[in-house]
């Protein structure tokens, strides 16, 4: 079985790859894509652990992407880590994120709270650093109780901590993926509460770039939605993706290879490499 959206340490989830790899294999997944945030250097970890364990590991990230104001996540699947395209995409989505942290740290240093940046950075250790390492530095040292406390007090829309980030358009993520010889895929197309027209909107720019896939399957959901992004899929010609998005062990729902096949009207997404 196919896990084609999973996430490790060297991003925002809490396993080693290795870890992940093995956890993998105990439930059953045959073919495992990793999919750090705008990251691939967890990759080379994985894929050696692969061949230990002897499923079958296919390079990939998610990018955060902005399409009309919306956060919007891009996966690419079997891409070439190496290639210099994916190599600059990644130093820039990397040097993006740190720009923003040291305007996030510089923000919360004047509203009083010094050492920001750097107590963010110790947590962030190997992996790109982003606002929940604020958060996590902020509910250690005692300013707030917890990471929802401190996004809705210091991180959140509003807030003084609150720095908008520059992020690529999605026509630009899809480009990045294809020249590095992948398949770009739209991650977790509900997550966006979207009206049907509008994701349809979404689509055809993301289609009209060279993108070939959606995720219709994202951890666990219900089977009217699963029938409903299958014909969105299928209406628009796209493949299908599944996934379980998994960050962390103990949820359920978001288990690796916990839920449900791909319908059998989609076209899965593996076709385009098998
Ligand atoms: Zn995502
Ligand atoms: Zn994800």
């Amino acid at each position: 079985m196919h896990d084609l959206h999973t996430h490790s340490l060297c991003s925002d989830g809490i396993l080693r790859p290795q870890a992940l790899v093995s956890r993998a294999k105990m439930q059953g997944v045959t073919v495992l894509a990793l999919t750090d945030h705008d990251t691939v250097v967890g990759l080379e970890e994985a894929r050696e652990a692969a061949q230990v364990e002897g499923i079958q590991v296919l390079s990939g990230i998610e990018f955060s992407c902005l399409w009309n104001g919306i956060g919007i996540h891009i996966v690419g699947l079997n891409i070439d880590p190496e290639h210099p395209e994916m190599q600059a995409a990644v130093a820039r989505q990397g040097e993006s994120r740190e720009n923003r942290a040291i305007q996030i740290g510089e923000k919360l240093a004047k509203a009083g709270i010094p050492g920001a940046l750097e107590g963010a950075r110790a947590k962030a250790g190997d992996a790109v650093i982003g606002r929940p390492h604020f958060a996590q530095y902020l509910v250690e040292s005692g300013r707030v109780s917890s990471m929802n406390a401190a996004f809705k007090k210091y991180l959140g829309a509003g807030k003084v901590g609150d720095v908008k980030q520059v992020w690529p358009s999605v026509p630009v993520a899809v480009e990045w993926i294809l020249a590095a010889g992948g398949v770009a895929v739209i991650a977790h197309p509900d997550k966006y509460k979207m009206t049907r027209t509008k994701l349809g909107r979404l689509i055809d720019d993301f289609t009209e770039a060279g993108g070939q896939a959606m995720e219709v399957i994202s951890g666990y959901q219900t089977p009217d939605l699963t029938r409903n992004l299958a014909q969105i899929a299928n209406k628009h010609g796209l493949y299908a993706s599944c996934g379980s998005d998994f960050h962390v062990p103990d949820q359920p729902w978001q288990e690796l290879g916990n839920f449900s096949a791909l319908p059998p009207e989609c076209r899965p997404v593996w076709e385009l490499w098998s």
